[in-house]
């Protein structure tokens, strides 16, 4: 006889979900591509002696140094883009003060972002269940994004003064919610930083795999794994959770 699977539930009462924006409500390598060629056409034409020395990758890889100088920062992306911007413009004898233009100028064209088709009607229907509050590493300003108003409430890492895999943001979404790490499910596609580091402080987590990725064997597999939004609400539905409407109308 066979065995039945065995019904994964999500945990009820549902209280509050966060979801991951990166790679999980919209792709991140394109816009992050788009922004970082605009800031260098505009470093060709602001600074050439840094830009007639240094290429897009030796940028990159400054940052990535500034970063293992400066743990301090290092969960906080915009501050360090900042700060390898406003010392390579120091070195080639530029004001350093120029680094703000740039970044106003990446930030512009990191918000340029494109959600996935799934992502703007799943989350009008999940904000009609229980708060949602996006849980973001990166720098994308949601309000400035196709996104804005269907989110509850957002943090990211530089808000939260750590990133994921540390619980530091999804405590203070529990704490926004008012809601217990059992009442509490966490969206996003990342194995570690995201399905891992919410299960492990008690937060149920599913994994978005656009791609058709592989779990990592090493790893318990996650709650659900999901390749759409449109999936998660469906399993939601068959759970028959049904928490109360939020109570306040705040949007970001
Ligand atoms: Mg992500």
């Amino acid at each position: 006889m066979n065995r039945p699977e065995p019904r994964r539930q999500p945990p009820p009462p549902l209280r509050l979900i966060t979801i991951d924006l990166d790679d999980t409500v919209w792709p991140c390598a394109p816009v992050i591509a788009a922004a970082e060629q605009a800031q260098y056409a505009w470093l060709v034409a602001s600074a050439p002696r840094l830009t007639a020395r240094l290429g897009p990758d030796a940028l990159r890889e400054h940052r990535l140094a500034l970063i293992a100088e400066r743990p301090d920062i290092a969960h906080d992306v915009t501050a360090v883009r900042l700060e390898s911007l406003r010392r390579l413009l120091a070195e080639h004898d530029y004001d350093p003060a120029h680094a703000d233009e740039a970044m106003a100028l990446f930030r512009d064209w990191r918000n340029r972002v494109e959600p996935y088709a799934d992502a703007a009607p799943a989350l009008r229907l999940l904000r009609e269940r229980q708060p949602v509050v996006a849980l973001t590493n990166g720098n994308a300003e949601l309000h400035q994004t196709p996104l804005h108003g269907l989110f509850h409430h957002a943090l990211t890492a530089a808000d939260a003064g750590a990133a994921k895999p540390h619980p530091a943001m999804f405590e203070q979404a529990m704490a926004w919610a008012g809601a217990r790490a059992a009442e509490t499910l966490h969206v996003g596609d990342d194995p570690v930083r995201d399905v891992e580091a919410a299960r492990r402080i008690g937060i149920s987590a599913v994994w978005v795999n656009r791609t058709g990725l592989t779990w990592p064997e090493e790893l318990p597999p996650p709650v659900l794994e999901v390749t759409d939004l449109h999936a998660l609400v469906a399993w939601l539905d068959a759970a028959g959770d049904q928490p109360a409407a939020p109570e306040d109308s705040r949007a970001v």
